[in-house]
């Protein structure tokens, strides 16, 4: 049995994971779930998984939690130190991170400093901390496999060759709901424009990133971090069909390719079962249809966001903690309608070049540059 903690349960990612649970009961059991705030979304998970832990991150809702009624074998914890109890516990064997944002970090860390398996949905944990994630994972035993679909992809497809053998890999972007409109005609678009994806129903926050291609961007940093790559081996390309998930290049010329409909259960099931392939509770690829797959290169003027990914990457060290912490500021002030939906992308510019570079930054430098971004950002004013 492998027990499995699903940190950030209410979400869209924890609510897949907790179906692929349920569709494996005989080999997978949620022993603890967490969430940020929404206790009576827990309180249902938690009548139907019965785990041994129920944690509300968020303190101020104990006493309303409380009144939910458990079952008997579940034991409420509260606030942070909740989280980090559960993801570094001696009973569990896998932690889900889905938590989303750099508050997701401090569940990670606690998962790999104990040497679970970790499945990683929470991208900030590379992004930001990615220059002490892979000595960490080393030092402790923890094995880190991706949930993200395109991480999950080049995951399944370097299981085709030798790590040695690998020349580039090729992330696919959906190229979210303003693909092929100029960067003149994204000046003005609203709120609601923006939040209106094609292909992946998720929060508003990832649904606001995959608009500016920030998302592509994190995702660049997340992989330079996560396959111990330069920044000039990794490649985007749009791919609006959402199919083929990612796609690695090996040295002979062979591109190696993963595909399946759209639908976060198969990687999230794949990081719960590794190198296990188990029956899947997915939709599979329908070929008695016709179908076009099409590909085209990335406008980088149209979504700068993308430049600023492939120059963290290679610059490294504090950039993603920076680039990461006002780009969540700069969605909130463009959902809140204080920012255009250009600005986002300039303001994280901006902070990024103000700050104090350090290549080889202490986890402790990484979270003091995360609140100075922060600051400076909401502070952001557009010099035009
Ligand atoms: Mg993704």
């Amino acid at each position: 049995m492998n027990r499995v903690v699903v940190l950030g349960s209410s979400g869209s990612i924890g609510t897949s994971c907790l179906a692929v649970v349920a569709a494996h009961a005989d080999r997978l059991q949620a022993v603890g779930l967490s969430v940020h705030r929404r206790w009576e979304t827990l309180a249902d998970q938690v009548r139907q998984h019965r785990p041994r832990w129920a944690v509300v991150a968020d303190e101020t809702t104990a006493s309303a939690a409380k009144s939910a009624g458990l079952p008997r074998e579940t034991e409420w914890l509260f606030g942070e130190a909740g989280v980090e109890q559960i993801a570094g516990h001696a009973d569990v064997d896998t932690v889900v991170c889905a938590i989303v944002g750099a508050a997701g970090l401090r569940g990670a860390f606690a998962a790999l400093e104990t040497g679970k398996r970790v499945a990683l949905a929470n991208k900030e944990t590379l992004v930001v901390a990615g220059p002490l994630v892979p000595q960490l994972a080393a030092r402790t035993g923890a094995k880190l496999i991706p949930v993200d679909s395109e991480h999950s992809a080049v995951f399944q497809c370097l299981e085709a060759g030798r790590r040695s053998d690998l020349k580039r890999i090729v992330l696919t972007a959906s190229g979210g709901p303003f693909r092929g409109r100029t960067a003149a005609q994204l000046r003005d678009v609203t709120v609601e424009q923006a939040l209106a994806h094609p292909t992946w129903k998720m929060g508003p926050k990832i649904t606001i990133d995959s608009a500016t291609m920030m998302n592509k961007a994190l995702e660049i940093i997340e992989a330079r971090w996560l396959f111990g790559l330069d920044a000039g081996q990794i490649d985007v390309v749009v791919h609006p069909q959402s199919v083929v998930h990612s796609m690695v290049e090996f040295v002979d010329g062979s591109t190696v390719a993963q595909l399946s409909p759209p639908d976060m259960r198969l990687p999230i099931q794949y990081a719960l079962t590794y190198p296990e392939r188990w029956p899947g509770v997915c939709p599979t690829m329908d070929w008695t249809k016709a179908a076009a797959l099409t590909f085209e290169p990335p406008d980088f003027e149209a979504f700068p966001a993308l430049q600023l990914g492939f120059e963290v990457a290679r610059r490294g060290g504090t950039c993603g903690a920076v680039l990461n912490a006002a780009n969540e500021v700069a969605v909130d002030r463009f959902l809140k309608g204080e920012l255009r939906f250009p600005e986002i992308t300039s303001a994280c510019r901006d902070v990024l070049q103000h700050h104090h570079y350090d290549s080889s930054p202490t986890l402790t430098d990484l979270l003091t540059l995360d609140r100075w971004a922060r600051q400076e950002t909401l502070r952001w004013k557009s010099s035009q």
